[in-house]
Protein backbone atom coordinates (compact mmCIF):
# COMPACT_ATOMS: atom_id res chain seq x y z
CA UNK A 1 0.00 0.00 0.00
CA UNK A 2 2.78 2.53 1.15
CA UNK A 3 4.80 1.88 -1.80
CA UNK A 4 1.86 2.19 -4.43
CA UNK A 5 0.90 5.69 -2.75
CA UNK A 6 4.40 7.12 -3.15
CA UNK A 7 4.43 5.90 -6.94
CA UNK A 8 1.20 7.37 -7.81
CA UNK A 9 1.59 10.35 -5.84
CA UNK A 10 5.07 10.48 -7.80
CA UNK A 11 3.23 10.07 -10.86
CA UNK A 12 -0.21 12.59 -10.87
CA UNK A 13 0.76 15.23 -8.19
CA UNK A 14 2.70 17.99 -9.90
CA UNK A 15 6.57 17.29 -8.87
CA UNK A 16 6.89 20.45 -7.24
CA UNK A 17 7.71 18.67 -3.52
CA UNK A 18 10.39 16.48 -2.86
CA UNK A 19 8.88 14.54 -0.50
CA UNK A 20 9.96 11.94 2.21
CA UNK A 21 9.36 8.42 1.50
CA UNK A 22 6.77 7.82 4.34
CA UNK A 23 3.07 8.38 3.56
CA UNK A 24 1.74 9.74 7.17
CA UNK A 25 -1.88 8.62 8.15
CA UNK A 26 -2.62 9.55 11.84
CA UNK A 27 -1.27 12.11 14.38
CA UNK A 28 -2.01 13.09 18.34
CA UNK A 29 -0.14 15.66 20.05
CA UNK A 30 3.17 16.05 18.57
CA UNK A 31 3.07 11.69 17.33
CA UNK A 32 2.15 10.84 13.77
CA UNK A 33 2.12 7.71 12.48
CA UNK A 34 2.66 5.99 9.12
CA UNK A 35 1.11 3.28 7.10
CA UNK A 36 3.29 1.02 8.28
CA UNK A 37 2.41 1.75 11.91
CA UNK A 38 6.01 3.63 12.50
CA UNK A 39 5.91 6.57 15.20
CA UNK A 40 7.30 9.69 14.61
CA UNK A 41 8.06 12.69 17.01
CA UNK A 42 7.17 15.99 15.08
CA UNK A 43 9.26 18.69 15.14
CA UNK A 44 7.97 20.17 11.64
CA UNK A 45 4.59 20.70 12.89
CA UNK A 46 3.20 21.03 9.45
CA UNK A 47 6.05 23.93 8.92
CA UNK A 48 4.66 25.73 12.44
CA UNK A 49 1.39 25.41 11.45
CA UNK A 50 -0.45 22.77 14.01
CA UNK A 51 0.67 24.49 17.37
CA UNK A 52 -1.72 22.62 19.49
CA UNK A 53 -0.45 19.70 17.91
CA UNK A 54 -2.49 16.53 16.02
CA UNK A 55 -5.72 16.13 16.32
CA UNK A 56 -6.97 18.29 19.28
CA UNK A 57 -9.62 17.07 21.45
CA UNK A 58 -11.36 20.90 21.28
CA UNK A 59 -10.58 21.32 17.94
CA UNK A 60 -11.91 18.12 16.19
CA UNK A 61 -14.81 18.42 18.10
CA UNK A 62 -15.45 22.61 16.95
CA UNK A 63 -14.65 21.38 13.03
CA UNK A 64 -17.12 18.30 13.61
CA UNK A 65 -19.78 20.95 15.17
CA UNK A 66 -19.35 23.61 12.92
CA UNK A 67 -19.25 20.95 9.96
CA UNK A 68 -22.89 19.89 11.13
CA UNK A 69 -24.02 23.49 11.11
CA UNK A 70 -22.32 25.99 8.39
CA UNK A 71 -19.52 25.53 6.65
CA UNK A 72 -20.03 28.10 3.65
CA UNK A 73 -22.01 31.29 2.93
CA UNK A 74 -19.92 34.27 1.14
CA UNK A 75 -19.12 37.32 2.61
CA UNK A 76 -22.16 38.61 1.54
CA UNK A 77 -23.42 37.80 4.59
CA UNK A 78 -22.27 38.31 8.22
CA UNK A 79 -21.22 35.33 10.36
CA UNK A 80 -20.75 34.48 14.08
CA UNK A 81 -17.44 32.77 14.21
CA UNK A 82 -15.88 35.31 11.37
CA UNK A 83 -16.84 37.82 13.48
CA UNK A 84 -15.85 36.65 16.92
CA UNK A 85 -12.46 35.56 15.47
CA UNK A 86 -12.27 39.10 14.38
CA UNK A 87 -13.14 40.31 17.44
CA UNK A 88 -10.45 38.17 19.60
CA UNK A 89 -7.51 38.78 17.37
CA UNK A 90 -7.97 42.63 17.70
CA UNK A 91 -8.61 42.39 21.05
CA UNK A 92 -5.04 40.82 21.42
CA UNK A 93 -3.54 43.14 19.38
CA UNK A 94 -2.68 46.50 17.67
CA UNK A 95 -4.69 46.12 15.06
CA UNK A 96 -8.43 47.20 14.32
CA UNK A 97 -9.59 45.69 11.73
CA UNK A 98 -9.04 41.76 10.01
CA UNK A 99 -9.61 40.93 6.05
CA UNK A 100 -9.88 37.25 6.03
CA UNK A 101 -7.82 34.92 3.02
CA UNK A 102 -7.09 31.33 3.22
CA UNK A 103 -3.36 31.59 3.19
CA UNK A 104 -0.15 32.81 4.19
CA UNK A 105 0.14 34.15 0.36
CA UNK A 106 -3.04 35.83 -0.12
CA UNK A 107 -2.90 37.28 3.45
CA UNK A 108 0.59 39.29 2.38
CA UNK A 109 -1.24 40.07 -1.64
CA UNK A 110 -3.76 41.74 0.69
CA UNK A 111 -1.03 43.69 2.81
CA UNK A 112 0.90 44.98 -0.46
CA UNK A 113 -2.41 45.95 -2.38
CA UNK A 114 -3.90 48.28 0.98
CA UNK A 115 -0.22 49.71 1.50
CA UNK A 116 -0.72 50.81 -2.31
CA UNK A 117 -4.33 51.66 -1.86
CA UNK A 118 -3.41 53.71 1.21
CA UNK A 119 -0.57 55.85 -0.74
CA UNK A 120 -2.75 56.72 -3.00
CA UNK A 121 -5.77 57.57 -0.90
CA UNK A 122 -3.57 59.53 0.62
CA UNK A 123 -2.62 62.05 -3.05
CA UNK A 124 0.67 59.94 -3.29
CA UNK A 125 -0.04 58.19 -5.98
CA UNK A 126 3.78 58.04 -6.72
CA UNK A 127 4.04 55.86 -3.71
CA UNK A 128 4.17 52.28 -4.57
CA UNK A 129 7.36 51.08 -3.68
CA UNK A 130 7.83 48.07 -1.35
CA UNK A 131 11.25 47.62 0.63
CA UNK A 132 11.71 44.45 1.57
CA UNK A 133 14.44 41.82 3.00
CA UNK A 134 17.34 40.33 0.99
CA UNK A 135 16.78 36.35 2.22
CA UNK A 136 12.91 36.84 3.10
CA UNK A 137 10.02 34.72 2.11
CA UNK A 138 6.53 36.00 1.56
CA UNK A 139 4.72 33.14 -0.50
CA UNK A 140 4.52 32.04 -3.97
CA UNK A 141 1.88 33.80 -5.72
CA UNK A 142 3.10 36.98 -8.23
CA UNK A 143 2.96 39.47 -6.11
CA UNK A 144 4.58 37.71 -2.90
CA UNK A 145 7.60 36.16 -4.91
CA UNK A 146 8.22 39.68 -6.27
CA UNK A 147 8.40 40.44 -2.73
CA UNK A 148 10.59 37.48 -1.83
CA UNK A 149 14.41 38.29 -1.63
CA UNK A 150 15.62 34.68 -2.72
CA UNK A 151 16.45 33.83 -6.00
CA UNK A 152 15.99 30.04 -6.09
CA UNK A 153 12.31 31.26 -5.36
CA UNK A 154 12.34 34.00 -8.19
CA UNK A 155 13.53 31.87 -10.85
CA UNK A 156 12.01 31.11 -13.88
CA UNK A 157 8.71 33.27 -13.06
CA UNK A 158 10.27 36.96 -14.78
CA UNK A 159 9.23 39.29 -15.26
CA UNK A 160 8.20 39.97 -11.73
CA UNK A 161 5.99 43.14 -10.26
CA UNK A 162 7.37 46.14 -10.75
CA UNK A 163 8.20 48.45 -7.27
CA UNK A 164 9.93 46.03 -4.98
CA UNK A 165 13.41 46.36 -3.52
CA UNK A 166 15.51 44.46 -1.37
CA UNK A 167 18.14 45.24 1.37
CA UNK A 168 20.06 43.00 3.53
CA UNK A 169 18.24 42.43 7.56
CA UNK A 170 19.60 43.64 10.11
CA UNK A 171 20.96 46.52 8.23
CA UNK A 172 19.61 49.63 8.95
CA UNK A 173 21.62 52.13 6.72
CA UNK A 174 20.86 50.35 4.09
CA UNK A 175 17.09 50.39 4.23
CA UNK A 176 17.63 54.19 5.25
CA UNK A 177 18.85 54.42 1.71
CA UNK A 178 16.78 52.28 -0.05
CA UNK A 179 13.37 54.20 2.07
CA UNK A 180 12.00 57.54 0.01
CA UNK A 181 9.13 59.26 -1.71
CA UNK A 182 8.31 56.33 -3.70
CA UNK A 183 7.90 53.89 -0.78
CA UNK A 184 4.34 53.27 0.69
CA UNK A 185 6.19 50.42 2.59
CA UNK A 186 8.64 48.40 4.46
CA UNK A 187 7.71 44.92 4.44
CA UNK A 188 9.48 42.07 6.60
CA UNK A 189 9.22 39.14 9.12
CA UNK A 190 9.87 39.92 12.58
CA UNK A 191 12.26 36.68 12.81
CA UNK A 192 13.31 35.31 8.96
CA UNK A 193 12.09 31.82 9.07
CA UNK A 194 12.51 30.02 5.41
CA UNK A 195 15.43 32.37 4.84
CA UNK A 196 17.33 30.37 7.94
CA UNK A 197 15.93 31.57 11.03
CA UNK A 198 17.34 35.10 11.19
CA UNK A 199 16.38 37.07 14.54
CA UNK A 200 16.33 40.64 14.15
CA UNK A 201 19.58 42.02 15.97
CA UNK A 202 18.78 44.08 19.22
CA UNK A 203 16.70 47.31 18.49
CA UNK A 204 17.02 47.16 14.69
CA UNK A 205 12.90 46.57 14.46
CA UNK A 206 12.44 49.97 16.53
CA UNK A 207 14.49 51.52 13.75
CA UNK A 208 12.63 50.35 10.94
CA UNK A 209 9.73 51.66 12.71
CA UNK A 210 10.96 54.90 13.25
CA UNK A 211 12.89 54.77 9.95
CA UNK A 212 9.49 54.48 8.14
CA UNK A 213 7.21 57.55 10.56
CA UNK A 214 9.74 59.53 9.52
CA UNK A 215 9.81 58.80 5.54
CA UNK A 216 5.80 58.21 5.66
CA UNK A 217 5.97 54.69 4.83
CA UNK A 218 3.52 52.04 6.05
CA UNK A 219 5.64 48.97 8.25
CA UNK A 220 4.32 45.72 7.46
CA UNK A 221 5.02 42.73 9.67
CA UNK A 222 5.33 39.28 8.26
CA UNK A 223 3.61 37.22 11.09
CA UNK A 224 2.94 34.15 9.23
CA UNK A 225 5.43 31.87 10.70
CA UNK A 226 6.02 33.60 13.85
CA UNK A 227 2.83 34.72 15.19
CA UNK A 228 0.43 32.13 17.34
CA UNK A 229 2.48 31.66 20.31
CA UNK A 230 5.24 30.19 18.07
CA UNK A 231 8.03 32.30 20.06
CA UNK A 232 7.12 32.44 23.39
CA UNK A 233 4.65 35.61 22.79
CA UNK A 234 1.76 35.61 20.60
CA UNK A 235 3.32 38.17 18.10
CA UNK A 236 6.78 37.69 17.65
CA UNK A 237 7.11 41.54 17.43
CA UNK A 238 5.53 42.04 21.14
CA UNK A 239 9.25 40.90 21.97
CA UNK A 240 10.66 43.98 20.64
CA UNK A 241 8.51 46.25 21.34
CA UNK A 242 7.20 47.60 17.98
CA UNK A 243 3.70 48.12 16.88
CA UNK A 244 3.13 47.73 12.70
CA UNK A 245 0.57 49.31 10.98
CA UNK A 246 0.21 45.98 8.94
CA UNK A 247 0.35 42.24 10.00
CA UNK A 248 -0.28 38.91 8.54
CA UNK A 249 -1.44 36.01 9.42
CA UNK A 250 -1.73 32.48 8.19
CA UNK A 251 0.09 29.07 9.21
CA UNK A 252 -1.26 27.90 12.69
CA UNK A 253 -3.65 30.61 12.97
CA UNK A 254 -6.99 27.70 12.37
CA UNK A 255 -3.94 24.61 13.74
CA UNK A 256 -4.18 23.04 10.19
CA UNK A 257 -7.52 24.54 8.37
CA UNK A 258 -6.27 27.27 5.84
CA UNK A 259 -6.56 30.21 6.61
CA UNK A 260 -4.85 33.63 5.94
CA UNK A 261 -5.49 37.18 8.00
CA UNK A 262 -4.68 40.84 7.15
CA UNK A 263 -4.62 42.90 10.06
CA UNK A 264 -4.67 47.04 10.02
CA UNK A 265 -5.19 50.15 11.95
CA UNK A 266 -8.37 51.50 11.68
CA UNK A 267 -6.53 54.53 9.50
CA UNK A 268 -4.93 52.12 6.87
CA UNK A 269 -8.05 49.74 6.94
CA UNK A 270 -9.92 52.58 5.70
CA UNK A 271 -8.74 52.34 2.48
CA UNK A 272 -9.86 48.70 2.27
CA UNK A 273 -13.36 50.15 1.49
CA UNK A 274 -16.82 48.07 -0.21
CA UNK A 275 -15.44 46.40 -3.51
CA UNK A 276 -11.79 46.98 -2.77
CA UNK A 277 -10.57 43.30 -2.07
CA UNK A 278 -12.68 39.87 -1.64
CA UNK A 279 -12.46 36.30 -1.38
CA UNK A 280 -14.76 33.71 -1.80
CA UNK A 281 -13.71 30.95 0.76
CA UNK A 282 -12.33 33.85 2.81
CA UNK A 283 -13.17 33.45 6.62
CA UNK A 284 -15.50 30.46 6.10
CA UNK A 285 -17.54 29.45 9.27
CA UNK A 286 -15.63 26.25 9.03
CA UNK A 287 -12.60 27.34 9.10
CA UNK A 288 -12.63 30.61 11.91
CA UNK A 289 -14.75 28.48 14.13
CA UNK A 290 -11.90 26.43 14.19
CA UNK A 291 -9.04 29.34 14.71
CA UNK A 292 -11.77 30.95 17.35
CA UNK A 293 -11.03 27.42 19.57
CA UNK A 294 -7.41 27.51 18.62
CA UNK A 295 -7.07 31.32 19.75
CA UNK A 296 -8.90 30.40 22.69
CA UNK A 297 -6.83 27.81 23.77
CA UNK A 298 -3.95 29.80 23.32
CA UNK A 299 -5.06 32.69 25.57
CA UNK A 300 -6.53 30.09 27.96
CA UNK A 301 -3.94 27.11 28.38
CA UNK A 302 -1.33 29.07 29.58
CA UNK A 303 0.33 27.67 25.91
CA UNK A 304 2.23 30.79 24.44
CA UNK A 305 4.63 30.98 28.19
CA UNK A 306 4.71 26.86 27.98
CA UNK A 307 6.40 27.54 24.67
CA UNK A 308 8.40 30.56 25.62
CA UNK A 309 10.21 28.18 28.82
CA UNK A 310 10.14 24.80 26.70
CA UNK A 311 11.95 27.15 23.65
CA UNK A 312 14.59 28.61 26.06
CA UNK A 313 15.18 24.60 27.71
CA UNK A 314 15.56 23.76 23.93
CA UNK A 315 17.77 26.31 22.59
CA UNK A 316 20.17 25.56 25.59
CA UNK A 317 20.37 22.14 25.07
CA UNK A 318 21.16 22.68 21.57
CA UNK A 319 23.39 25.28 22.63
CA UNK A 320 25.33 22.39 24.50
CA UNK A 321 25.25 20.03 21.60
CA UNK A 322 27.30 22.88 20.33
CA UNK A 323 30.04 22.87 22.45
CA UNK A 324 30.43 19.17 21.65
CA UNK A 325 30.07 19.27 18.15
CA UNK A 326 31.77 21.51 16.03
CA UNK A 327 29.61 20.83 13.30
CA UNK A 328 27.28 23.31 14.83
CA UNK A 329 27.94 26.53 13.26
CA UNK A 330 24.93 28.13 14.96
CA UNK A 331 21.90 28.09 17.03
CA UNK A 332 19.63 30.81 16.54
CA UNK A 333 16.00 31.56 17.17
CA UNK A 334 13.31 32.30 19.82
CA UNK A 335 10.63 30.17 21.61
CA UNK A 336 9.90 26.85 19.60
CA UNK A 337 11.21 28.44 16.24
CA UNK A 338 14.63 27.44 16.22
CA UNK A 339 17.59 26.58 13.47
CA UNK A 340 20.93 24.97 13.87
CA UNK A 341 23.18 25.92 11.23
CA UNK A 342 25.78 22.88 10.23
CA UNK A 343 28.61 23.11 7.93
CA UNK A 344 27.63 21.24 5.71
CA UNK A 345 24.28 20.02 3.74
CA UNK A 346 21.94 19.08 6.16
CA UNK A 347 19.86 16.60 3.97
CA UNK A 348 21.68 13.16 5.12
CA UNK A 349 21.49 14.48 9.20
CA UNK A 350 17.21 14.84 8.27
CA UNK A 351 17.35 11.15 6.50
CA UNK A 352 18.64 9.58 9.30
CA UNK A 353 16.76 11.61 12.17
CA UNK A 354 13.39 10.47 10.26
CA UNK A 355 14.78 6.62 10.26
CA UNK A 356 14.94 7.27 14.10
CA UNK A 357 11.44 8.80 14.39
CA UNK A 358 12.00 12.38 14.31
CA UNK A 359 10.61 14.92 11.99
CA UNK A 360 12.60 17.76 11.09
CA UNK A 361 13.18 19.66 8.46
CA UNK A 362 15.52 21.94 6.82
CA UNK A 363 15.90 25.31 5.23
CA UNK A 364 18.77 26.99 3.53
CA UNK A 365 20.40 23.26 2.55
CA UNK A 366 22.51 23.89 5.92
CA UNK A 367 20.02 24.52 8.63
CA UNK A 368 17.49 21.92 11.00
CA UNK A 369 15.11 24.26 11.33
CA UNK A 370 12.80 23.40 14.55
CA UNK A 371 9.17 24.01 15.21
CA UNK A 372 7.52 21.75 17.08
CA UNK A 373 3.96 21.86 18.19
CA UNK A 374 3.93 24.15 21.22
CA UNK A 375 2.48 21.44 23.69
CA UNK A 376 6.22 19.49 22.79
CA UNK A 377 7.48 17.72 26.13
CA UNK A 378 10.95 18.56 27.46
CA UNK A 379 11.59 14.81 27.74
CA UNK A 380 10.66 14.70 23.97
CA UNK A 381 13.26 17.20 23.59
CA UNK A 382 15.38 15.26 25.17
CA UNK A 383 15.05 12.27 23.05
CA UNK A 384 15.86 14.66 20.00
CA UNK A 385 18.75 16.03 21.41
CA UNK A 386 20.16 12.27 22.30
CA UNK A 387 19.68 11.27 18.87
CA UNK A 388 22.13 14.31 17.21
CA UNK A 389 24.49 13.58 19.89
CA UNK A 390 24.99 9.94 18.68
CA UNK A 391 24.46 11.09 15.17
CA UNK A 392 26.42 13.99 14.85
CA UNK A 393 30.47 13.74 13.95
C1 LIG B 1 4.72 30.11 4.91
C2 LIG B 1 4.96 31.57 4.82
C3 LIG B 1 4.30 32.35 3.85
C4 LIG B 1 3.42 31.77 2.78
O1 LIG B 1 2.29 31.12 3.30
P1 LIG B 1 1.42 30.17 2.33
O2 LIG B 1 0.25 29.80 3.20
O3 LIG B 1 2.28 29.01 1.96
O4 LIG B 1 1.03 30.98 1.16
C5 LIG B 1 4.53 33.71 3.86
N1 LIG B 1 5.35 34.27 4.75
C6 LIG B 1 5.99 33.55 5.70
C7 LIG B 1 6.89 34.24 6.67
C8 LIG B 1 5.83 32.18 5.75
O5 LIG B 1 6.51 31.46 6.65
Amino acid sequence: MTESIMHTADRVIAATYKRFPIVLQRGKGCNLWDTQGRQYTDFVAGIAVCNLGHAHPRIAETIARQAGELVHVSNLYYTIPQTELARLLTENCFADRVFFGNSGAEANEAAIKLARKYAKDQGQPERFGIVCMEKSFHGRTMATLSATGQDKIRKGFSPVLEGFSFVPFNDIEALAAAVDDHTCAVLLEPIQGEGGIHPPELGYLTQVRELCDRRGALMILDEIQTGMGRTGKLFAHEHYDVVPDIMTLAKALANGLPIGAMLATEKVAQSFGVGAHASTFGGTPLVTAAALTALTILLEDKVIERAGETGAYFKDALSKLKLRHRCILDVRGQGLLLGMQLDAPADDLIGKLLERGFLVNCVQGDTLRFAPPLIIEKNEINALIRCLDELLP
